[in-house]
């Protein structure tokens, strides 16, 4: 079946109308019309070629909402009909250890949603700025809030599930003091989220404008981390923090930070590396320094089904597939609160 989707030939070439192939509905799959995707920093990074690896035509979007219309004979999950959602995962092998804990994120054949090897047509895997997707029932996901709500939904399957499984493995709630660095998609999830969970939330930014904002969505605390003075007042004080910067910077300043045993925990993917840390920000009071990647599918499930029943959305500004190159360029001046979504019902002009 061809779908109109939106996606670049080249890395420095930008995004583009374009038809695209999806495979026939297997007896394990689903086929989503996609109502709304949202766009990741991770979208702008790969279709531009900034890490390894890219394959053109790109589609990109893993962050997709959208109801069923067709299901496989073997389907028992979903039927037609159904609000879902489809994240960063549409394939893994689904018998080694990691798949068996309900980690397929870090499972060595995990297959992305987009820019993955696949046997489908044209032989990598494109994402969600595209009008439907037939993906494998494992790896779709029920979206129980009101419908009303669902564009808003769409980033929780990349944004939110990013921050909210490191969150969880660190033991963020009561009693914990959690740093969220960058409040941009990813960031401004981490907020709600951390808040949510009961823990005392700080928001690291570098911009001015975002210290009011970071308040209303959940913050205890706002620090302009480009001012020294008010990062001083914090150190060793942390349990966690969470940094999502999508560009390279100083590490010392986040560890001098944690308390004993605090980490801090990278899921932002600059282009190219952060400078190296200094040792004795690790060895003075045993900290971490660690990394996190999306989260398991159940673990996805459970986020969806917590910010349903917490009320916790995404906030968005809906654009429409012409306005995707326009959006990155703003992405990048952080002029974007929080996250953008298509509304994929423009692919069809
Ligand atoms: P985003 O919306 O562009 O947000 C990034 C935020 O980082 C910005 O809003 C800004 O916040 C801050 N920032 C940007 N440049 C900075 C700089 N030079 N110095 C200091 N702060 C800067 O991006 P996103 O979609 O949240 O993604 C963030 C990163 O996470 C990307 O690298 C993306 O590829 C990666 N990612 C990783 C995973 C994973 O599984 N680990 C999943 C999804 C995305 P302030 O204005 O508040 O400073
Ligand atoms: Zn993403």
């Amino acid at each position: 079946m061809t779908v109109k989707a939106y996606g670049a030939h080249a890395g420095d070439k930008p995004l583009e109308s374009i038809d695209i192939i999806r495979r026939p509905v297997g007896a394990h799959d689903i086929q989503i019309d996609i109502a709304f995707c949202g766009i990741c920093h991770s979208d702008l990074h790969q279709v531009r070629g900034e890490w390894a690896g890219t394959q053109f035509p790109c589609v990109p979007g893993h962050e997709i909402v959208g109801r069923v219309v067709a299901v496989g004979a073997h389907v028992t999950e979903h039927r037609a009909g159904d609000l879902v959602g489809v994240g960063c995962i549409v394939d893994s092998c689904k018998h080694c250890g990691d798949c068996d804990d309900g980690l397929e994120n870090y499972c060595d054949g995990m297959i992305g949603t987009y820019n993955f090897p696949t046997p489908d047509a044209p032989g990598w895997t494109m994402g969600g700025y595209s009008q439907q997707i037939v993906v494998h029932e494992r790896y779709v996901l029920r979206v129980r809030h009101p419908e009303d709500q669902l564009a808003a939904v769409a980033p929780l399957l990349c944004a939110g599930i990013t921050t909210y499984s490191p969150l969880r493995h660190w033991q963020a709630g009561p009693g914990k003091k959690v740093g969220i660095v960058g409040i941009g998609g990813l960031g401004h999830m981490g907020v709600k989220l951390a808040h949510a969970m009961g823990a005392h939330v700080v928001a690291f930014t570098t911009s001015e404008s975002k210290r009011a904002d970071a308040k209303a969505l959940g913050a205890d605390e706002v620090v302009v981390s480009r001012n020294a003075e008010e990062m001083e007042e914090h150190a060793s004080s942390f349990d966690l923090i969470i940094n999502t910067v999508a560009a390279p910077h100083n590490l010392d300043a986040y560890l001098a930070l944690l308390k004993r045993d605090g980490a801090l925990t990278l899921v932002g993917a600059p282009a190219t590396p952060h400078p190296s840390p200094e040792v004795f920000s690790l060895i003075f009071k045993r900290r971490t320094l660690a990394g996190s990647m999306i989260g398991g599918i159940s673990e996805t499930q459970e986020m969806l089904d917590f910010c349903a029943e917490h009320g916790i959305v995404a906030d968005i500004e809906l654009i429409r597939a012409d306005e995707i190159n326009a959006s990155y360029e703003r992405m990048l001046e952080g002029d974007v609160k929080y996250r953008f979504v298509i509304d994929n019902a423009t692919l069809a002009s």
